[in-house]
């Protein structure tokens, strides 16, 4: 039984090919994505294969994502169809390696459809770990779903994990902050980039663990990840925290990256991966998430083989 459950949207990416751009480009590579997605899909390639709530249309997009899914390990106990709605769509432009940029086609599709209580009660009581992000808190009834999955969670002490991703191509900045004022006193350790965190509320030196991780801890959170793109990632944690309290730093991997898209989701999903294996050295942790991280921004995709994965594992 997996020990770990992370929830929100899957999604077909649509990349213009040869860079071209979005108006102008005759044909587009297909790609699967969705950041809970591409930290399930990462797990499973750590080899801990966690469930993963989502809901994809009953059309060839979502067969596309069912069988991507499964294909790469992730149980498909909790992947509903929607005979109702569609598949989730995004088209990507910009560079990869220095932020693409997301037009969602998301109105009223499948991934905003999920439904409170759906994980039944024997899935949680089983996991220790729940890992969400804020895309599905866009709207209702994901919202509420979310909520609802973070409360039941909480009720049973696992540690839920979230994702603050700003995306502010699917909503404005002062809707995404209601959101997170929201949801941070309920989760136990956030995953935030600098670019997120303005959007929330939290400005100044958005790079600086010390500056930002406090301002995290008050709302709720014990744990605060800052990732930093090629820079690698800090932590902070309290003594709240079953591994604080704790300070840590470690500057990420040199590698040649081709694409990082998803990097902060294989960078969530080495640091799950090494808690809930038993680590509790937030210096070894942080070198864990880097380390899956960096092999993954050498390869295009968010889902894509790890490369020497032995190494990593
Ligand atoms: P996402 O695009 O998934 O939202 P993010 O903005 O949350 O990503 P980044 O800070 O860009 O995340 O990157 C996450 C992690 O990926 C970093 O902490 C680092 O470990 C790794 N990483 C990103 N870019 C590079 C790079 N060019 N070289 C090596 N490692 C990288």
């Amino acid at each position: 039984m997996p020990d770990v459950l992370v929830a929100g949207e899957t999604l077909v990416d649509f990349l213009p090919e040869g860079d071209s751009p979005l108006a102008t480009t005759d044909a587009f590579a297909r790609r699967p994505g969705g950041a809970p997605a591409n930290v399930a899909v990462r797990l499973a390639q750590l080899d801990r294969p966690a469930w993963f709530w989502t809901r994809v249309g009953d059309d060839p997009f979502g067969d596309f994502l069912a069988e991507t899914l499964a294909d790469r390990g992730v149980p498909d106990r909790f992947v509903e169809r929607d005979p109702e709605a569609k598949t989730t769509l995004a088209f990507v432009s910009g560079d990869p390696t220095s932020g693409p940029r997301f037009t969602f086609y998301r109105d009223r599709t499948a991934d905003t459809r999920l439904q409170p209580g759906r994980v039944p009660a024997d899935a949680l009581d089983a996991v220790e770990w729940v890992v969400v992000g804020s895309v599905p808190l866009a709207s209702d009834p994901a919202r509420s779903a979310v909520h609802d999955l973070v409360d039941r969670a909480n009720a049973r002490d696992c540690t839920v994990v979230f994702d603050l991703n700003a995306r502010p191509e699917l909503w404005g900045d002062a809707d995404f902050a209601r959101q997170a004022d929201r949801i941070l006193p309920a989760v136990d350790a956030v995953k935030a980039s600098p670019e997120d965190l303005g959007p929330a509320g939290i400005e100044g030196d958005t790079d600086d663990i010390d500056a930002v991780a406090p301002r995290i801890h008050e709302r709720g959170p014990h744990t605060v990840f800052l990732t930093l793109g090629e820079g690698g990632a800090a932590a902070r944690a309290t003594d709240d925290a079953p591994w604080g309290p704790a300070a840590a730093s470690h500057g990420g991997y040199a590698v040649d990256a081709v694409d990082t898209t998803g990097a902060g989701d294989a960078f969530t999903a080495g640091v799950v991966d090494a808690l809930a294996g038993g680590g509790r050295d937030l210096s070894a942790v942080l070198e864990r998430g880097n380390a899956v991280a960096a092999a993954a921004t050498t390869r295009a995709g968010g889902m894509a083989d790890l490369p020497n994965s032995d190494s990593v594992v």
